[in-house]
């Protein structure tokens, strides 16, 4: 077999034969010619047999490594003029427009950025992680599936933080298929009528829940005319939850502060190091915090019944409990916040009974389950992992592809079919 017919069935290439194989030092070059006369407009469906030139310089593009080789493919690409998009060089089959990747490659850095981290993604594949991330945003484009705002009854619409210096993503989840469906730059009412106009009014009021955080923006777009008005607005409870936990450490930095200023330097670090033990649920401590827990529990004082009150607040979101039981145990809870006299907790109770009928409701409609729950956690992970894209639609691209209605799938699988 000669090396150019051997080539050609090693690269599996679309619509292309191998001219020239060229080793260079540190790669291999592979030349190709695509079989089709016509040339295709990059941007629509456009086809014609003329041509406006030939592009003066080679086009380039990065394929999967050949063993320990990187493999590129080259080719001379001519150029037409588009009726509606004027002249551009011509489509190739095996790329998409404007890449310096082939499909099979922008497959393998997509998958590998679903399911592995940062560092392992840039030695491994050698790019740059803003490569990566431009790729994602090509995938996630031709990727996700244009019905996934059909049929949304009950979504979930919550914000993350995707890079330091509070910069958000509104996300929108579809609470039947544990997915993320939707998602924009930003947060707040704004992002929120993003969502609503791509969705329009006949889907907009077939929307019968929305589980959001307890700030205004959300719920407000919600309300607007022409959006859902009729879903009724649900309280996340691991917003509830949390909202104890921030009241906790409010008090605990108080307190170490009163430490710090009384000059008890030692009793301060101390207290320091307890933030964890405090912070974290207890079945999830180490054995050092969960004595530290258990030091500072027997002390007791301010903190320790700032404790006792989080984690009251915690366990009544645990499965199981009727929408009375719930009711029940949140009046109790909010008459001993504001009886604490610990203003976090006084101020936590006012919050609590404002957002008291969305709370209940979320719990009547079982929105608060683990699911949702375990949907947020992976989301946050993942948003972590896209510090460092230079875009929000790089961080979007990456929750979609990890966490929305999207099978990716290493190129050799791909090949199968
Ligand atoms: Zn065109």
């Amino acid at each position: 077999m000669r090396v150019t017919a051997g080539f050609s069935r090693l690269l599996r290439l679309d619509g292309v034969h191998v001219r020239d194989v060229v080793f260079e030092p540190d790669r291999v070059v592979v030349e190709v010619a695509l079989r089709r006369r016509r040339l295709v407009c990059p941007c629509c469906s456009f086809s014609t047999p003329y041509r406006h030139d030939v592009r003066p310089v080679d086009s380039d593009w990065r394929h999967l490594d050949l063993g320990v080789w990187r493999l590129e493919i080259r080719a001379r690409l001519r150029r037409l003029v588009c009726p509606t998009h004027g002249v551009l060089t011509e489509a190739v089959p095996f790329a998409r427009y404007r890449s310096d990747f082939t499909l099979d490659f922008e497959a393998l850095v997509a998958w590998l950025a679903t399911r592995t981290d940062k560092t392992t993604i840039q030695r491994l594949v050698r790019i740059h992680w803003r490569t990566v991330g431009r790729i994602i945003e090509r995938v996630c484009v031709d990727e996700l599936d244009p019905d996934r705002l059909d049929d949304l009854f009950e979504i979930g619409i919550d914000e993350v933080s995707w890079r330091k210096g509070h910069r958000y993503l509104t996300l929108v989840c579809d609470h039947h298929r544990g997915q993320v469906v939707w998602g924009t730059d930003g947060n707040g009412a704004g992002a929120a009528d993003e969502f609503f106009d791509e969705l329009g009014a006949d889907r907009s009021a077939q929307i019968e829940a929305i589980s959001m955080d307890m700030g205004p923006g959300y719920a407000k777009s919600a309300r607007a005319k022409g959006h859902a008005p009729q879903a009724t607005i649900c309280i996340d409870s691991f917003h509830v939850a949390k909202l104890g936990g921030d009241a906790l450490d409010e008090v605990r930095r108080e307190y170490w502060n009163q430490l710090r200023t009384l000059g008890d330097q030692d009793a301060a670090k101390r207290f320091k190091d307890a933030r964890w033990a405090l912070l974290k649920n207890p079945e999830n401590l180490t054995g050092r915090q969960a004595l530290t827990l258990k030091a500072l529990k027997a002390a007791g004082g301010t903190v320790a019944r700032a404790y006792l009150l989080k984690e009251a607040l915690r366990s009544i979101f645990a499965p199981g409990l009727s929408v009375d039981d719930v009711a029940e145990l949140l009046t109790r809870f909010c008459s001993r916040a504001s009886r604490s006299r610990m203003t976090p907790f006084v101020r936590l109770a006012k919050t609590i009974r404002r957002h008291r009928d969305g709370i209940l409701a979320a719990v009547r409609l079982g929105l608060t389950n683990a699911r949702a729950e375990a949907l947020n956690n992976k989301v946050r992970l993942i948003t972590r992992r896209a510090y460092g894209f230079h875009s929000a639609a790089a961080a979007l691209a990456l929750v979609l592809l990890t966490c929305g209605p999207i099978i990716l799938q290493p190129p050799h699988e791909l090949h199968l079919h």
